[in-house]
């Protein structure tokens, strides 16, 4: 997928984080990888390090975007991909910073978002999350293990004061993508990482925990009313570092959708003909799950399933 030259940029990039010297501006770097796998062999996935914004930077590889606040009090990150890329991550973290990983928070419970929670625990970090990532952890089938589980929860929210920065972990107000998402701010490098509430792809909706498209257009207003500011970064859980314009596109292009899958669904239309009328088309090249990144997780056909549905229990 990546070519020699994108492959030579991305080891400048590197050293440019090892040595503290910017090689290469934001604009010249190629895209963060966005792997979303099910078998994950992690040969074939390096890990990418940038810098977000302030002192945030992300790690990216196989699993979730990886957001890194390092400092003089340690380290604190925003989840830790998928559990067999573990050392790997480790060894990026770093690549950044010597000193040792305080806090992990995790923004779900999905396992490329919280594989790494039982490496990490065992050096000795403090895992938070919203109180639901706990439950459905303890009652998932094959059991979590002990160590893997957040040890400090929240239902609304907390604030961390570690680095000089003031982090703000708030739960998303509605079920969307799980019913135990939350946002995480870095208010003085005015950084949100997002969790899997945003990807910079059509969002990957779970009715089972009471999900609809509806609820993720509320959580993108609260995150806009409340954090998201004309300079703000977005860390997405996968995709691309995003702006305030890049959510607001993928608002516009999701509330367009829906009301199309709901006037054709009123229309009478099945779901083929759906498919065939293809309601996303304008949109697809900027935000269909097939273009945006590797994803053998969901796919723009299950999506259609969904959207659906959803405009079937809501006309
Ligand atoms: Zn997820």
């Amino acid at each position: 997928m990546l070519n020699r030259k994108m492959k030579l940029a991305m080891a400048v990039a590197g050293m440019g984080v090892f040595s503290g010297i910017a090689l290469l501006s934001q604009t010249n770097l190629p895209p963060l990888p966005d792997y979303r796998v099910r078998n994950v062999d992690p040969e074939k996935y390096p890990e990418v390090i940038r810098s977000v914004q302030g002192k945030i930077q992300v790690i990216a590889g196989a699993g979730s975007q990886v957001s890194v606040l390092a400092g003089d009090d340690g380290i604190l990150i925003v989840d830790d991909q998928y559990r067999q890329m573990s050392d790997r991550l480790l060894a990026a973290v770093k690549t950044i910073s010597t000193k040792p990983i305080r806090f992990v928070i995790n923004t779900h419970m999905h396992p490329d978002h919280m594989g790494g929670n039982q490496a990490i625990a065992k050096l000795g970090a403090a895992i938070l999350a919203q109180d639901n990532v706990l439950t459905r952890l303890a009652a998932a089938t094959p059991p979590t293990p002990a160590e893997a589980l957040p040890i400090i929860g929240f239902k609304e929210g907390a604030t961390l004061h570690f680095n000089g920065e003031e982090i703000t972990v708030v739960a998303s107000p509605k079920p969307s993508h799980t019913d135990g998402d939350a946002f995480i701010f870095f208010k003085n490098s005015d950084v949100l990482a997002m969790g899997d509430v945003y990807t910079t792809d059509y969002p990957a909706i779970n009715p089972a925990m009471g999900g609809t498209s509806q609820n993720f257009i509320d959580n993108w207003n609260y995150a806009l009313d409340h954090f998201i500011g004309p300079n703000t970064k977005i860390v997405p859980g996968h995709g691309q570092i995003s702006t305030r314009a890049d959510l607001i596109a993928l608002r516009q292009a999701v509330i367009t959708i829906r009301d199309r899958f709901r006037k054709m669904v009123m229309a009478g239309m099945t779901l083929e003909q759906v498919k065939a009328a293809r309601p996303t088309k304008e949109f697809d090249k900027r935000f269909s799950l097939e273009t945006v990144g590797h994803n053998e997780i969901v796919s723009t056909d299950a999506w259609y399933g969904i959207m659906y549905n959803e405009a079937r229990n809501n006309p």
